[in-house]
C-alpha cells in the first residue's frame, strides 16, 4: 500500500504532523509543570518570609495553646498559601513527626514522612521539590531544638496540575487528530502535483519501452520535475531519431543481405540457424526453418572454431554441393551484450567461373595441340628435304613440299577460325540491319564448292523457292555460316552421295536446311558437336582439313542474328543441319 510515492508522502506528512504534536506537547507538559512548581515555590516564600517565621516561633514560644494558635495563623493566610482541596497546611510535632493540626485532617492517616519533613526536623528549611514526585511540599521547623518544637508545612497533591495536564494532552490530542486530517487532505492534495507529472512520465517512459513515442510528456512548472520532463522529452528525440538511423541501416543491410548474389547463413553458439537469406537457400537447395542446425546445412563440414579465433580471420572452403561448386568463407561472430557469438558463412557459387576456367584450359590445350601437330608434320618434312635432299626423287620431293603445303594451310585456316572466334567473343559485332539474301548466298556456295564435291563424287542440289524471304544481318558472316555447314556436308559424304540445299518459312522464321547422304553422326555425340574443336571422327577432320571450329564459330554467327542452328542426323544415312533466322519485316508478311 505504501509503495506508491502518493502514500508515501501522505505518511511522511502525518508522521510529521504526528511528530510536531508529541514534541509540542511534551514541551507544553514541561512548562506547565515548571511554572506551577515555580508559582508553588514562590507563593510559599511570598508567604514565610522571616518576619512570619519569628511570628510563628514566637506562638510556639509563649502561646497556651501554640497548635491551635499556629493553626489560627495559617489558616489566616490560607488564601495567600493557595488552600484548597488539593493543598493542605499542617502542623507536626517535631520530635516524632506526629500530626498535631492542620487544614484537612485526613492529612493525619496519609501525611508521610517527606524529605523536606526530615530536614525541618533536623531544623533547617526543607524546600526541595521532586519533579516526578506525586506532591509538591515544603516543612519549616519552629523552634526545633531536640525533642521540642514544629514542624509547619504545605503539602499539595499535585492533582490540580495533573488535571490541568491531562487536560492539555486531550486538548493536543484533539488538535492532532484533527491535524492529522488535515495534514492527509491537503497531503493527498500536494503529493498529487507531485506524483501526476511522475505518473504521466512513467506512461510516457513505459509507451517508449513498448516503442511507441507518441507526444512529448506536458512539462508542467519549472521545478526539478518540469526540469526531469524536459530533459527526458530531449532524450526521447535523440532516441527515436537513433532509432530511426538504425532501422533505416538495417533496412538497406536487409535489402542488401536479401538481394546480394552471395549466400549468407550465420549460426549462433549451440549450432542453431540465427540469418539466412533466399540466395543461401537457393544455393544450397535447403528449405530453412527456425530449428534448422549447422549440421542439417554442413553435415560433412567441420569448422574448428579455434582456426579462425583471432579478429578477422576466416576459413575458405571449397564444397560441392547437388553438382554446384560453392566457395564458403567461415568467419566467426563477436558477441556482444546479450548475443552469445557463432560462426556466419558466406556462400560464393563459383561452379559458372570454375567451368569457364576448365574450358578456358582445354581450350589453350586444344589450341596447342592442334598448332603443334601441323608444325610437327611442317618440321618433319623440312628436315627430311633439308638433310636428304639429293637422295630424295623429285616426286617425292613435290608430295613432301604438297603436304608441307597443306598443313601450313591448315594451321592458316585454324589461326584464322581462332581469330574469328576471338573476335565473336571480344569484339561483339556490330549488329547490322542490311537485307540479305539466303537464297543467293546459299546458291554461291553451292557454286564454290561444286569442284571439291565433284573430287568427293557428291552432287550438290539448291532447292530453294524464288521468294525465299531476305534475312537481316552480315552478308559475309552468314554467308562463312553457310559455307561451314555445305562444306561439312561435302566433306563428311560418301563417293555417290548428294547435298540439298532446302528452304521453307513459317511464323516469320526462315529455315535454310542442308541435308547430306554421309556419315551421319553418332547419337551420343550429337549434343558436343558444337563445342570448340569437338571431332566426331579426330583422323577424318584432319584428313579432310577441317579445324573443328566450324560449327563453334557458326552458332556464334546464328546466335548472333537472332537464330537457331540445330543438327539432326542418324548415323550411316545422313544428317540435316538447319538454321533458323527472323525474316526481314517486309518479307514476312509477305510469306
Ligand atoms: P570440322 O572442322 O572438324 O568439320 P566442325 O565444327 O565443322 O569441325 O564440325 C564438328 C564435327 O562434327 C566434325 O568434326 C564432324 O565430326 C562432325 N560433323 C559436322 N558436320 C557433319 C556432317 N554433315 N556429317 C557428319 N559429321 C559432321
Amino acid at each position: 500500500m505504501f509503495r506508491s510515492l502518493h502514500m508515501k508522502l501522505v505518511l511522511i506528512m502525518v508522521l510529521i504532523m504526528i511528530s510536531v504534536m508529541a514534541v509540542v506537547g511534551t514541551f507544553l507538559v514541561n512548562s506547565v509543570t515548571t511554572y506551577n512548581i515555580d508559582n508553588f515555590l514562590s507563593q510559599m516564600t511570598m508567604v514565610f518570609t522571616p518576619e512570619f517565621i519569628s511570628k510563628l516561633e514566637d506562638i510556639e514560644a509563649d502561646a497556651q495553646q501554640p497548635e491551635e494558635e499556629l493553626s489560627a495563623l495559617l489558616s489566616a493566610y490560607s488564601g495567600a498559601l493557595g488552600i484548597d482541596k488539593y493543598r493542605s497546611f499542617y502542623i507536626l510535632d517535631a520530635g516524632n513527626g506526629s500530626y498535631l493540626d492542620g487544614s484537612d485532617d485526613q492529612l493525619a492517616q496519609t501525611l508521610m514522612l517527606t524529605p523536606n519533613i526530615l530536614t525541618a526536623m533536623q531544623g533547617k528549611v526543607g524546600e526541595d521539590i521532586e519533579r516526578l514526585s506525586d506532591y509538591f511540599d515544603v516543612a519549616i521547623p519552629v523552634n526545633v531544638d531536640g525533642d521540642s518544637g514544629y514542624i509547619v508545612g504545605v503539602m499539595d497533591t499535585k492533582q490540580e496540575l495533573t488535571d490541568m495536564n491531562w487536560n492539555l494532552v486531550t486538548i493536543l490530542i484533539r488538535a492532532m487528530l484533527f491535524g492529522v486530517m488535515v495534514a492527509v487532505l491537503l497531503s493527498f492534495f500536494l503529493a498529487k502535483t507531485i506524483t501526476t507529472p511522475i505518473e504521466r512520465l512513467t506512461d510516457q517512459a513505459t509507451s517508449i519501452a513498448e516503442g511507441d513515442f507518441g507526444e512529448p510528456a506536458e512539462v508542467y512548472a519549472r521545478d526539478e520535475i518540469g526540469i526531469l520532463t524536459q530533459t527526458f522529452n530531449e532524450m526521447a528525440g535523440i532516441l527515436q531519431d537513433n532509432l530511426h538511423t538504425i532501422e533505416d541501416e538495417r533496412s538497406k543491410l536487409n535489402t542488401l543481405f536479401t538481394h546480394m548474389a552471395d549466400g549468407v547463413v550465420a549460426f549462433d553458439k549451440q549450432g542453431h540457424i540465427m540469418h539466412h537469406n533466399p540466395e543461401a537457400a537457393k544455393m544450397l537447395g535447403i528449405n530453412f526453418s527456425e530449428h534448422t542446425t549447422y549440421s542439417e546445412v554442413f553435415p560433412d563440414l567441420v569448422v574448428q572454431e579455434s582456426d579462425m579465433a583471432d579478429d578477422g580471420k576466416y576459413i575458405e572452403v571449397d564444397y560441392v554441393n547437388r553438382g554446384r561448386i560453392l566457395k564458403i568463407f567461415f568467419a566467426p561472430l563477436r558477441g556482444t551484450g546479450t548475443v552469445s557469438g557463432g560462426i556466419m558463412a558466406v556462400l560464393h557459387d563459383i561452379t559458372q567461373q570454375k567451368r569457364l576456367d576448365d574450358a578456358r584450359k582445354e581450350f589453350v590445350a586444344n589450341v596447342s595441340h592442334e598448332l603443334r601437330t601441323p608444325l610437327t608434320n611442317i618440321k618433319g618434312y623440312t628436315e627430311t628435304l633439308i638433310d636428304a635432299y639429293d637422295d630424295i626423287d623429285s616426286e617425292t620431293r613435290s608430295s613432301f613440299l604438297g603436304v608441307i603445303y597443306n598443313e601450313a594451310d591448315r594451321m592458316t585456316r585454324l589461326v584464322k577460325d581462332l581469330l574469328t572466334l576471338t573476335k565473336l567473343d571480344y569484339e561483339r559485332m556490330e549488329a547490322s540491319d542490311a537485307p540479305v539474301d539466303l537464297r543467293d548466298i546459299a546458291q554461291r556456295v553451292a557454286a564454290s564448292m561444286e569442284i571439291e564435291a565433284r573430287k568427293q563424287g557428291v552432287v550438290i542440289h539448291c532447292d530453294l523457292p524464288a521468294d525465299m524471304p531476305q534475312v537481316s544481318g552480315e552478308r559475309d558472316r552468314l554467308q562463312q555460316v553457310i559455307m561451314n555447314i555445305v562444306s561439312n556436308a561435302v566433306k563428311y559424304n560418301q563417293r555417290g552421295g548428294s547435298v540439298t540445299v532446302s528452304s521453307d518459312w513459317k511464323d516469320s522464321m526462315v529455315r535454310l536446311s542442308v541435308t547430306d547422304t554421309g556419315l551421319g553422326i553418332p547419337k551420343e555425340d550429337l549434343p558436343r558437336i558444337f563445342e570448340r574443336f569437338y571431332r566426331v571422327d579426330k583422323a577424318r577432320s584432319r584428313e579432310k582439313g577441317g579445324t573443328g571450329l566450324g560449327l563453334a564459330i557458326a552458332r556464334e554467327i546464328i546466335e548472333f542474328h537472332g537464330g537457331t542452328i540445330t543438327v539432326d542426323s542418324q548415323e550411316g544415312k545422313g544428317t540435316t543441319v538447319t538454321v533458323a533466322l527472323p525474316a526481314r519485316q517486309a518479307e514476312a508478311s509477305h510469306a
